[in-house]
């Protein structure tokens, strides 16, 4: 099967009849992306394809920088002391609104914009979280914001986030640290899902980091005496850990990969090394499983007679939802309709549906990503963390998912990949933007929303909340992919 490259410019499923009764200015802000659909989806193909990893987004934020720069915007470029973090700023004075654009791709998951697995041999990375969609779709809303503001002589500022290396480098943690949102009034994001959804959801917390083993390296078969091997280190530790799981809170998430284990069987191995994560939704008890981590990291060394540091390379908060910002996200999300896929796309999701298995192929069908999920507000987690969360506690933050996936589609997973290069993907790009556009405007209309939004995020967060990262002092792990 080709690959879907021709971007349809036909209208998405639009419930036309609600769009009608908006006003003019927001109508006009809707057929504005419509008519940029190619190209943002150009955009977002080239960075589908550049795929580049946490910290070394390099060309993928430049050229939304250029974008930005092209329509007006002011940018401020290297913040945070992170090369490939900017901020992109327009207007001026009450109320700031944000926008949080994402673009780092995921290591070792490579596929070719095919409904069957294919993997592309001559890369290391893929957009396995859709982030290539992310950063486009969020300029894309920006830029409308900007001209409606222009045309309708509205004033306020709009800001886009550049956020680098998401997955695991905590990117938006330093800019949160550097003050960069402290001016700011309300953040936007989305995500790419399988779903079109405006849930007050929250995120899990988590701690990341890589303990490092050094022992002595010998001859494995003629000298292992004089030998201590760093990945018996390792293994003693994942050992431990793997026994500590019957005694924490069972809706804990601990996971490692063994980053470094040696070259050859028969070489004692001096250098060893285990990445690791762990996530609960509360902070407290990431804080504490973390802890004991490092203690059977300790005892492994002690144990095997090798020697242990480790260093902590992320940390995030779970994300603090604002319901009343989730229902405005919601209502916008309505107005602007789902994803209806064109036959060749329908073909396209019906074929990698066969690749979900029973249980994933029978539950979800193509047709539902034309579907708004009714909102749940009662708590929901999703299983993943994120950065947005250390970014919700210092300023009001809503999202929502859009549709860039074939229904039944796991984040993280080739498939993912797959439909983030396709219009399927674009087209779920777009719902995101026209509804960020929306409540952008909303927000920028309505200073007692505003007011209303953040006197609730203020309440929910706590009258003694004091901000402190994660992941400490450290500063950006900028080599945390090499
Ligand atoms: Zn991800
Ligand atoms: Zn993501």
């Amino acid at each position: 099967m080709k690959p879907l490259t021709v971007l349809a410019l036909a209208a998405l499923a639009l419930p036309l009849q609600a769009q009608k009764s908006l006003p003019k200015d927001r109508q006009a802000v809707l057929t504005g992306l419509d008519s940029k659909m190619a190209h943002y989806g150009g955009l977002s193909k080239q960075i589908w394809d550049w795929a580049e990893v946490g910290y070394q987004e390099v060309k993928s934020s430049a050229l939304l920088q250029e974008e930005l720069k092209k329509a007006g915007f002011t940018v401020q470029a290297g913040v945070a002391g992170i090369p490939t973090a900017f901020v992109a700023t327009y207007g001026s004075g009450k109320p700031v609104v944000g926008i949080l654009a994402e673009y780092d791709a995921l290591p070792g998951i490579t596929q070719d914009a095919t409904p069957e697995r294919k993997p592309i041999d001559s890369k290391r990375a893929g957009h396995a979280c859709g982030h290539n969609l992310f950063g486009p779709g969020s300029t894309a809303a920006a830029i409308a914001v900007k001209e409606w503001m222009q045309a309708n002589g509205k004033t306020g500022t709009i800001k886009l986030y550049g956020t680098p290396a998401e997955e695991g480098g905590s990117g938006k943690v330093y800019m949160v640290r550097e003050g960069l949102f402290n001016e700011t009034d309300v953040v936007l994001h989305w995500h790419p899902a399988d779903n079109n959804s405006a849930n007050p959801s929250t995120s899990l917390a988590n701690i990341t980091g890589k303990f490092r083993f050094r022992g002595i390296s010998a001859h494995a078969a003629a000298a292992p005496e004089r030998g201590r091997s760093a990945l018996d280190g390792v293994e003693s530790m994942n050992y431990m850990v793997n026994m500590m799981r019957e005694h924490i809170p069972s809706d804990t998430r601990v996971h490692y990969v063994i980053t470094r284990g040696g070259e050859a069987p028969n070489v004692v191995p001096d250098f060893a090394e285990v990445y690791y994560y762990a996530r609960n939704k509360n902070r407290a008890i990431v804080q504490d499983v973390w802890k004991r981590i490092v203690k059977a990291a300790e005892g492994a060394a002690l144990g095997t007679e090798t020697k242990m540091e480790y260093e902590v390379i992320g940390g995030v908060y779970n994300i603090l939802p604002v319901e009343t910002l989730s229902q405005v996200m919601h209502k916008n999300l309505g107005l602007v309709g789902g994803v209806t896929y064109n036959e060749e796309e329908t073909k396209f999701a019906e074929k990698m549906g066969e690749s979900f298995g029973a249980t994933f192929g029978s539950i979800k069908k193509p047709g539902d990503a034309a579907k708004i999920s009714t909102m749940n507000t009662n708590d929901p987690v999703s299983g993943g963390s994120t950065d947005v969360g250390d970014v919700s506690w210092a300023v009001p933050t809503v999202g929502l998912s859009a549709a860039t996936w074939v229904p039944g589609t796991a984040a993280h997973s080739w498939q993912a990949v797959a439909a983030a290069g396709t219009s399927i993907g674009v087209k779920g790009m777009m719902v995101a933007a026209k509804t960020l556009s929306l409540t952008a405007i909303d927000l920028l209309s309505d200073p007692a929303l505003v007011q209303k939004a953040r006197s609730d995020w203020q309440t929910a967060r706590g009258a003694d909340f004091k901000y402190e990262a994660l992941l400490g002092n450290r500063k950006p792990a900028l080599d945390y992919r090499k």
